[in-house]
């Protein structure tokens, strides 16, 4: 009963006593498992799949589809059934007018289903807004990829504010780093509900590794490319629109051009921001590829096989040091330290010269080569596994 030590809430207490299964009820406790975004899903599959493996839970899957066309590959890829589906996405909505649909839809889902815990993941809004649906409703919270800061309650927005409030309301924080636990005792020094399980992600790396083949396209596009040096670029997040991003896209085409043994993959969000800067400074070039957005097996594949990633994307972070490849992270700042720190990936600030850099490393390959020999900071693939014993634990089973 450790993890709710930090409530003076005796009510609350009591009801989590009920909702995780210290009472008496023979049934296996129920998991409900609530994703709606491309990296949620990612990183939320393996614990999905394990869930259903194990004879010791039961589990149903709700997307909130925040993400739609972007999500529905990954649920394929996964083998994902999603019980209930809320459908939230529509054009131009406030992060308001999507939390109030979350609330709504949710709220008679958690009646019917009556889960014990819900286990949500990062922080959107969907995994911000389940959580506090949750707790009003006095269900037990597991936040999956607790504890990363980028130290500035604006930056990301709104996403920084959604981790740290998910924490607050959280009966289990699921770290993936001793840095991360760190940062959420320096946030509240009575946390007694941390668990520190590596991130997710590479267990879904594994698995995809190990269980799907390259597309016919890609393998194709491969084949032109072969023996070239190939760089992966994503671009999507709302503190790059703009200036910045038109800037390194120009620097990147810049770079492509002063070499032919060089060409650049850019899966192309589909945001309207992207999609116009994307068109403005890249099009017409023979060895730069614009791509829709892609499989998790094909962008994992072509992750293996890319001489350098650039990106901005939070995800890649982890995925770059799994894969041991150099990465260089368009942004100011980064919650996920561990990365830089291995030395996998450098932060290329907006007043940075991306060329320049680039043009450095292409004279000088040593950082790149170094890189395929750093260990991975973020895990083993074994963090799904990890997050149903310590529920197994916790929520003793009375079976
Ligand atoms: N990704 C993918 N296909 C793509 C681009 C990205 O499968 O065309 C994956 C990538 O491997 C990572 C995740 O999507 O796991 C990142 O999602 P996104 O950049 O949308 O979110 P973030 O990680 O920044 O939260």
């Amino acid at each position: 009963m450790d993890f709710m030590t930090r409530t003076n809430d005796a009510d609350l207490k009591e009801h989590l006593n009920r909702s995780t299964g210290f009472g008496d009820s023979s049934d296996s406790p129920k998991v409900l498992v609530l994703f709606g975004t491309r990296p949620e899903a990612i990183k939320l599959a393996p614990v999905i799949a394990a869930l259903k493996r194990s004879p010791d839970f039961r589990s149903v899957v709700v997307s909130s589809s925040q993400h739609t066309d972007l999500l529905k590959p990954f649920l394929r890829i996964f083998d994902i059934n999603v019980d209930h589906d809320l459908k939230v996405m529509s054009q131009d909505q406030t992060p308001n007018q999507v939390s109030a649909k979350i609330l709504n839809l949710l709220d008679p889902i958690l009646e019917i289903e009556k889960p014990d815990v819900i286990l949500v993941q990062g922080d959107t809004t969907t995994a911000f807004t389940g959580a506090f649906a949750a707790f009003n409703r006095k269900i037990a919270v597991g936040h999956v990829e607790a504890g990363l800061r980028s130290g500035n309650p604006l930056s990301p927005f709104p996403e920084e504010m959604n981790r740290r409030l998910i924490s607050q309301l959280a009966a289990f924080n699921f770290a993936a780093t001793e840095s991360n636990r760190e940062n959420l005792l320096r946030e509240s020094g009575d946390f007694d509900n941390i668990y520190v399980v590596g991130n997710t992600v590479v267990d879904a790396l594994h698995f995809i590794l190990e269980s799907s083949e390259t597309g016919e396209d890609l393998g194709k596009l491969l084949s032109k490319t072969e023996g070239m040096k190939r760089i992966l670029l994503t671009t999507h997040r709302r503190e790059s629109f703009g200036e910045v991003m038109g800037k390194n896209l120009s620097h990147l085409r810049k770079f492509v051009e002063t070499h032919d043994d060089v060409c650049l993959f850019f899966p192309v969000h589909p945001n309207p921001n992207v999609r116009e800067a994307t068109y403005q400074k890249l099009n017409g070039s023979d060895r730069i590829f614009l791509l829709d957005p892609m499989d998790y097996a094909d962008f994992v594949a072509l992750m293996k096989e890319s001489w350098l990633i650039v990106s901005d994307s939070g995800g890649v972070q982890e995925e770059a040091p799994s894969l041991g490849k150099p990465l260089l992270v368009l942004r100011e700042n980064t919650e996920r330290p561990e990365a830089i720190a291995s030395g996998v990936a450098k932060l290329i600030g907006s007043n940075a010269d991306l060329f320049e850099i680039l043009e450095e490393n292409y004279r000088d390959e040593s950082w790149i080569r170094s890189v395929r020999e750093i260990e991975n900071p973020f895990g083993d693939g074994a963090s799904a596994k990890r997050i149903l014993t310590v529920l197994k634990e916790k929520i003793r089973i009375s079976a």
